[in-house]
């Protein structure tokens, strides 16, 4: 699998009906992703554990996607066996009242990442130019309309490229995940939902209202990753129909680019390593 094979490429226009949303590329079954993914996670505890302990980058994985495309699994696929105290999952639901009252940047910056640590974003800020786009939400979020003309996305767009090359300067790497779904895989998995009673309790009518603006969802999804996917944060888009594959693009993405930070353990000085000694050899007199 070649990881630049997702990512979206800075400043090129995106046109999400010609890219796969069902590419499963060379691995033939679901058993032999499962190991590679197993494999993979493994090594995401050993990244982690360095990232934890350097503490000096911290990392932000952000996924987005249409209903019923997998970010819940993938996250737990992908995540799980992680030192629970290294990693942080947001879901960004519908703004409360206090947040309305805010910057939409101000609940983001409170969930953000420490250092050494992994912060994950169920939905994000990018719904700030999907939903809100589609059902143009700028008058729930008050803004004054006098600060509103026909730029508007392109405004924020520019805001949020601001946002992220800050985060980007002072140690936060960040990752976007737009998991690509088909509408029939999205019609099947509906189905599925309603069909399965432990399933059940994932269907909303509010899902199949969605469902109805998919083509606005896709066109404002296209512009946003053409917008936003830029060197030190750049977007994938990962083929979702095939869960399994999803999960095993995600996790190698991931490793690959904690792997590029040539992460190391804390060093030692001379002073501190003699200083180990004395302390072994007075623990073992005990
Ligand atoms: P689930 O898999 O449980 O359905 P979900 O992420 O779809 O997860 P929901 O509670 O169903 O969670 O939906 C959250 C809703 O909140 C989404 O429809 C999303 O578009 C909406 N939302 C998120 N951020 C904003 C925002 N800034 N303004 C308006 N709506 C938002
Ligand atoms: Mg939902």
């Amino acid at each position: 699998m070649k990881i630049s094979d997702f990512k979206a490429q800075p400043n090129s226009k995106i046109d999400l009906s010609k890219i796969s949303t069902s590419y499963s590329g060379k691995i033939k079954s679901k058993d032999e992703a499962k190991k590679l993914l197993k494999k993979n996670v493994k090594e995401m505890i050993n990244l982690q554990d360095k990232l934890y302990a350097e503490d000096k980058y911290s990392l932000l994985l952000i996924f987005q996607a249409m209903d019923a495309a997998g970010k819940d699994g993938t996250i737990k696929h992908v995540m799980s066996g992680l030192n629970p105290q290294g990693t942080q999952v947001t879901s960004f639901k519908q703004p409360s009242a206090e947040e309305l009252n805010h910057h939409y940047l101000w609940r983001v910056n409170k969930a953000l990442p420490e250092r050494g640590r992994i912060g994950i974003f169920n939905r994000s800020y990018y719904e700030e130019v999907l939903v809100v786009r589609v059902h143009n939400l700028l008058s729930t979020e008050k803004i004054p309309s006098k600060l509103i003309d026909e730029n508007i996305w392109q405004t924020r767009f520019k805001e949020i490229n601001d946002f992220e090359k800050n985060l980007y300067q002072n140690g936060t790497v960040i990752l976007k995940f737009f998991l690509h779904l088909s509408k029939d895989e999205q019609k099947r998995r509906f189905i599925e939902r309603i069909d399965t009673p432990s399933k059940n309790w994932k269907f909303s009518e509010a899902d199949l209202k969605e469902r109805e603006f998919w083509n606005d969802y896709q066109k404002c999804f296209a512009e946003a990753i053409s917008a936003t996917s830029k060197k030190h944060a750049p977007w994938f888009i990962i083929p979702a129909d095939v869960k399994w594959f999803a999960r095993l693009a995600v996790s190698s993405i991931i490793i690959d680019t904690m792997q590029k930070l040539d992460l190391q353990y804390p060093k030692l000085n001379k002073q501190q390593l003699d200083n180990l000694k004395l302390y072994k050899e007075k623990l073992e007199k005990e």
